[in-house]
């Protein structure tokens, strides 16, 4: 039986293992670190993301989070000449409501009130400032967000959109990146610096003096002997938790996405990430609706659908995919390694998404053939915030963390997250935002309140 040992063990080659080992490395010189991961690097959830960020959430903690994730993804994007294809249009939330009071305090909150001056009125009198990115570059886009109701500015800002649409709220530091290219990048950066590897599926951790991974390879059981361990399991990180006693406040539940080339030319190249914030019931034809409410398996496709379903161009100016989601299903399931996707999704988004871009109704009943329909899992606390930092009470003196339970926001949260993961396994200092991100804040009873009541975010 083959061991191995080092200081640090990661479980899971994620996106959110490569960016620990990459900043074990690049922040504190730790190199003594082995990589573990059941299949190829990427594989698993990294691999279905849509790759899109923003700095729009509705909590100051969660602002300061993914802003700091975006500042180390811009310095990847300079040191790399932009190999994970960084840019910036946005996220253009639209809504038909001409009242929006409460989501530019969510807004103004999520900024933590101290810069006003990042949120622009465009009213009916103003149609001269705001300016859209005519290029999709990060460098040049500017900061905060554009609340949009002059009628005029929306419709020739976002042409597409149904001529219902009243407000539209543009983020700006927003965009789309390629997850993978960031994830080879810092993969192979962290193999220059000496990090090495393991393909194998750990099994179980034995804990006494440091810890004792027993691991299923290729070539049979292995062992590894590691001072400290990094949980980064994905959706499996419960399970891992498991293996030294621990119990994680997280569920998985499977999201889907549909990709396609519109041939119809149905949506303009330079829209940004766009999302229809309103509620909506799916737009069937009427003997559709008859058909589906007299099926006790499909009578919920006919009822009042939550908003949030999201479009945008994929491939860049000069590609012609788009890509299509709607994280609506809210039901906890048992994680699997091939979850099951529904063969109704790829209508309800397309018909979900036409409401918002009519132009899409040209798709209806006709996707093209080469569509791809794909899923994964969403692994979520209740208030869907991640849990990064001690693995258990008393983790970090034994030397257990963890980055885990980051949801529908682990590409864009990768960077920060294993950034903090880093500071933790270091003992260096941490950023203010480090204990209402560990397991610390179920001990912060205002926080937890005032999550519970707050938007969670999701997308
Ligand atoms: C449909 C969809 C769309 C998304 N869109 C976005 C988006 O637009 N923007 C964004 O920021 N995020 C998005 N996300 C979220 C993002 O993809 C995830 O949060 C992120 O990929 C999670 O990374 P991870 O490294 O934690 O998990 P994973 O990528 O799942 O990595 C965990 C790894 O651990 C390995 N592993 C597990 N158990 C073991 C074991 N016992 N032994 C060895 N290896 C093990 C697995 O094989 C896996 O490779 C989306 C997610 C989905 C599902």
């Amino acid at each position: 039986m083959t061991q191995h040992s080092a200081e640090v063990a990661i479980i899971g080659a994620g996106i959110a293992g490569i960016a620990t080992a990459y900043y074990l490395a690049e922040h504190h010189n730790i190199t003594n670190v082995l990589l573990i991961e059941q299949g190829q690097p990427m594989a698993f959830t990294s691999a279905q993301s849509g790759e899109n960020y923003r700095n729009w959430w509705p909590h100051p903690s969660m602002v300061d989070f993914t802003n700091h994730s975006i500042d180390l993804m811009e310095k990847i994007a300079r040191d790399s000449n932009n190999r994970l294809h960084m840019n910036r249009r946005g996220y253009a939330l639209a809504t038909r409501r001409t009242q929006v009071d409460d989501l530019v305090e969510q807004i103004r909150y999520g900024y933590d009130n101290k810069h006003d001056d990042l949120i622009r009125f465009h009213g009916s009198s103003d149609s001269v400032s705001y300016k859209f990115a005519e290029k999709p570059d990060w460098e040049s886009a500017p900061d905060g967000v554009d609340v949009m109701q002059n009628q005029d500015l929306i419709r020739r800002a976002f042409p597409s959109f149904s001529e219902e649409i009243q407000t539209v709220l543009h983020i700006r530091r927003g965009g789309d990146i390629s997850g993978q290219q960031m994830g080879m990048y810092m993969l192979e950066k962290y193999r220059a610096q000496g990090g090495r590897r393991l393909t194998g599926m750990v099994k179980q951790i034995n804990q006494q003096d440091g810890f004792e991974l027993e691991i299923e390879t290729g070539e049979g059981l292995t062992r590894v002997k590691a001072e400290k361990i990094v949980n980064t399991a994905g959706p499996f990180a419960g399970k891992i938790a498991e293996m030294i006693g621990e119990t994680l406040p997280v569920y998985n539940t499977f999201q889907q996405k549909i990709a396609f080339e519109d041939v119809e030319k149905a949506i303009p190249r330079n829209l940004p990430f766009s999302i229809d914030l309103d509620e909506q019931c799916i737009d069937w034809s009427e003997d559709e609706k008859d058909w589906l409410a007299g099926d006790d398996e499909y009578k919920w496709l006919t009822e009042q659908m939550p908003g949030a379903i999201h479009c945008r161009p994929d491939g860049g100016d000069n590609g012609s995919w788009l890509k299509l989601g709607w994280a609506y299903n809210e039901t906890p399931q048992d994680v699997a390694w091939e979850p099951v996707l529904n063969d109704q999704f790829p209508e309800i988004a397309l018909r979900g998404a036409a409401r918002l871009n009519p132009s899409l109704k040209a798709y209806y009943g006709k996707l093209p053939r080469n569509m791809t329909h794909y899923g994964g899992w969403y692994t979520m606390t209740e208030e869907n915030w991640p849990l990064i930092g001690s693995m258990g009470e008393n983790g970090a003196e034994k030397g257990a963390f963890m980055v885990a339970a980051l949801s529908g926001f682990g590409t864009m949260a990768a960077c920060a997250s294993a950034d903090l993961v880093a500071k933790w396994v270091a003992e260096d200092g941490k950023p203010k935002y480090a204990s209402d991100f560990s397991l610390e804040r179920y001990q912060n009873a205002p926080l937890l309140a005032e999550l519970k009541e707050a938007s969670k975010g999701v997308l």
